[in-house]
């Protein structure tokens, strides 16, 4: 099916877009739409021509898919159509329904009028991929909607309803624009170019008759580009602009070149020039690594749902039911995150003392939520119904879904999923909330070991996004389609993983805390290594996160690793600060010391002592090592893991990695994850740094074997992605 159409209606051509699933602007519905406007005038018969989407979408611009390949520049590009939709000799109107966003707000504003439906959603969101909009839109809308409006949109990116531009006097720019708008608005510019009216009804037809209005009364056409383009303070709104901005965009270089080409359009003596300022900024801006990273990641979020093993349309298990086993930390985040959801929940718990505590948590979460004006207390209300506790069984039978997240312990999980075999219906999916342990093991508790699953959230699990979606040797395909899909229901991020010991993130991580370990012994200081990173982007360094997580659960895992390998080397600092009952915040001292009411860590000169003392026993000499070290080595130890991880089949993809990454250990977006990290600095380079620091004196030189992987594609000059 051709992804445009061209049709006449009395002496109106209609050219109409159907490029699902939102009209991108591809190169063949480029060429489609440029060939009806060429035929429309050509055609003696033909008065105006109507530009139309579908219901959804007028379009939703550029196919990013075409980034950076020829056919992005193939003929016609977004500026040859929209250059040749201007010159039109016939009035060209676009007919705006649903997302008119980026490359389809440009081509839009290349049309001389613009009808909408009330409710169209209108935006430039480039910025939010790390880049500007580069067919016009910065020279283009602040002609059309006033230099204010475009500067706010353009900037935050925001999507803003067709009716709410309309009024252009009276609006508030969304979120950032806010600031913007309120302190230099300018009353007396009253831009009202950019919707010439708003249709009720249906669009097509209110399209036609407005085409129609445009020819009987001989309306000169509107050329965009021919508009004045005006600030009264334009100096000091872009300074101020500018100013307010700046401490907004943090490390993304996007939003102040978004000021720069707006500002071009009123400073430009002429529209090309204004132009010429927006091609610069865009290819600059393509070329950024925080464009690629934010770039890597939306490519990445919509990679991660697809299992190439399991066809799109494998028909999944219905859920309208789900129950929980425990209700603790993990389990009553779980369970909010159905009742958010209208997914009624049921919780089981061991003891009516726990069960009471656990629903309890959830109620003064909600609570939070409803005192900082998040949530009313009807909503309260009706998700704490949908949420109900039990001690017993037979109660959850019929559960759709039911979610183990009782002790990590491998006798009492087997006594849950004993319990469960024999009481859930057939077909219920069981899956569990374990970190550490085997799947596999579990799912050999049942006699349905296809309908077990195991699903890892991230704590706090209402509100962190990922979801590691853990694939058994016998999951059953229906049972992983179903998971992913609920996933999106609940409003989180699925990534498939093998099993292995810590799944992609903490076996990963694992590797991580290991390396900051080690360069303690070395010479550093936890604040050091935390510092360090911390200013390199991570939310928050290994030793701050163990103190939140608890010390004593990494403790817990490392003397199972002992007796299970009596020859591994200890990590006797970590271990003697456990011994010493430093668990972290919850003891208020663990690598840090805490005060009470102040979630602040505070170096702490008995953890020094500590240090200092093993260091002297050891018989280590320490050495200073620099912030670019520690930085390397805790990324590259994530990286060769994240390397073997790939190789044995554990991740599906590179950027499944990254996507776990950036959306469960704070990793920063700019940097794009681990694995696009480890590409943009290049292979080669990675795999050199490894091998020099196995050289080091201390070094575990197996360590820092790289991966074969990781060696193979360094060799060859590839990347993981
Ligand atoms: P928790 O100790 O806070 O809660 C466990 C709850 O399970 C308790 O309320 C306990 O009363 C209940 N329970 C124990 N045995 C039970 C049984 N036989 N039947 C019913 N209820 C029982 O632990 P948590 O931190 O919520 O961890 C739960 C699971 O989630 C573990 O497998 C853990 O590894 C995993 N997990 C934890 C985190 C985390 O950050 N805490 C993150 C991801 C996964």
């Amino acid at each position: 099916m051709s992804v445009s159409s061209y049709q006449i209606h009395g002496r109106t051509a209609v050219i109409a877009m159907n490029n699902p699933p939102v009209n991108a602007l591809g190169l063949e519905l480029r060429r489609g739409i440029l060939d009806g406007v060429d035929r429309a005038n050509a055609d003696a018969a033909i008065d105006a021509i109507v530009l139309i989407g579908t219901p959804s979408a007028f379009s939703g611009g550029a196919d990013i898919r075409e980034f950076n390949t020829p056919k992005m520049l193939a003929e016609p590009n977004l500026h040859t159509l929209i250059g040749a939709i201007e010159r039109s000799a016939k009035p060209v109107i676009a007919a705006i329904s649903g997302g008119c966003m980026g490359g389809g707000l440009e081509l839009a504003l290349g049309c001389h009028f613009r009808v909408a439906l009330a409710d169209a959603q209108i935006a430039l969101p480039e910025v939010k991929l790390g880049l500007l909009p580069g067919g016009g839109g910065t020279q283009r809308l602040p002609r059309a909607a006033g230099v204010e409006i475009a500067l706010n949109m353009i900037v935050s990116g925001n999507t803003v309803p067709a009716q709410q531009l309309a009024q252009t006097q009276l609006l508030r720019g969304p979120s950032m624009g806010r600031v913007l708008t309120d302190s230099l608005r300018s009353p007396q510019y009253v831009p009202d170019a950019l919707f010439d009216e708003i249709v009720a009804g249906d669009l097509q037809s209110g399209a036609l008759a407005f085409a129609g209005k445009v020819v009987a009364e001989k309306r000169p056409l509107k050329r965009v580009r021919d508009l004045p383009c005006t600030h009264p303070e334009a100096e000091a709104y872009f300074q101020f602009a500018r100013n307010t901005v700046r401490g907004m965009a943090g490390p993304f270089p996007a939003p102040l070149r978004c000021i720069d080409a707006v500002a071009a359009a009123v400073t430009s003596k002429t529209f090309d020039e204004g132009l010429a300022v927006e091609r610069a900024g865009f290819e600059h801006l393509l070329a950024t690594p925080e464009s690629r990273a934010l770039r890597h990641a939306f490519f990445g979020e919509r990679a991660c749902t697809k299992i190439p093993d399991v066809p799109e349309d494998t028909p999944l298990r219905p859920i309208r039911t789900a129950a929980v086993i425990g209700a603790g930390t993990m389990g009553g985040g779980i369970a909010m995150n159905f009742a958010n959801a209208g997914i009624p929940v049921k919780v089981l718990e061991a003891g009516a003392e726990a069960l009471e505590r656990g629903l309890g948590v959830i109620r003064r979460n909600y609570e939070n939520q409803v005192k900082k004006g998040k949530l009313t207390a009807e909503k309260l209300e009706a998700r704490m119904a949908l949420i109900q506790p039990t001690l017993d069984y037979a109660a959850i039978k019929d559960a759709d879904i039911v979610i183990e997240a009782v002790f990590e312990d491998m006798d009492v999980k087997k006594t849950v999923f004993e319990t469960l075999d024999a009481t859930m219906k057939p077909g219920a999916i069981l899956a569990t909330n374990t970190s550490t342990l085997d799947v596999d093991r579990i799912a050999s508790f049942t006699k349905r070991p296809q309908d077990v699953v195991g699903t890892h959230f991230f704590s706090p699990a209402n509100v962190m996004r990922l979801l590691e979606v853990v694939r058994g040797a016998k999951t059953a395909k229906d049972v992983l389609a179903t998971v992913m899909k609920l996933a999106k229901t609940i409003k989180k991020l699925p990534v498939v993983s093998g099993v292995c010991d810590g799944f992609i993130g903490n076996r990963m991580i694992g590797r991580y805390s290991a390396e900051a370990l080690r360069m303690l012994d070395e010479g550093a200081l936890p604040q050091q290594v935390d510092k360090a990173i911390e200013k390199w982007g991570m939310a928050m360094g290994p030793f701050r996160m163990s103190d939140l997580a608890g010390n004593d659960v990494s403790w817990l895992i490392r003397k199972r690793h002992y007796a299970e390998h009596p020859q591994m080397p200890r990590a006797v600092i970590a271990d003697r600060l456990c011994e010493a009952g430093r668990y972290g915040q919850k003891t208020s001292k663990g690598w840090y010391a805490y005060k009470p009411g102040d979630r602040s860590a505070y170096p702490d000169a008995e953890v020094e002592k500590l240090i200092v003392d093993y260091r002297k026993e050891a018989g280590i000499t320490p050495r200073r090592i620099d912030d670019a070290e520690i930085v390397e080595r805790l990324i590259y130890a994530l990286v060769n893991e994240g390397a073997r991880i790939l190789e044995e089949g554990i991740a599906l993809r590179a950027s499944d990695i990254d996507m776990v990454y950036l959306n469960g250990y704070g990793f920063p977006l700019h940097r794009g994850g681990p694995m696009l990290h480890a590409d943009m600095v290049g292979l080669f380079g990675v795999a050199r740094r490894m091998r020099e620091f196995a050289k080091q004196p201390g070094a575990d030189a197996e360590f820092w074997e790289p991966a074969p992987l990781l060696a193979k594609l360094a060799a060859e000059g590839k990347t993981f992605n």
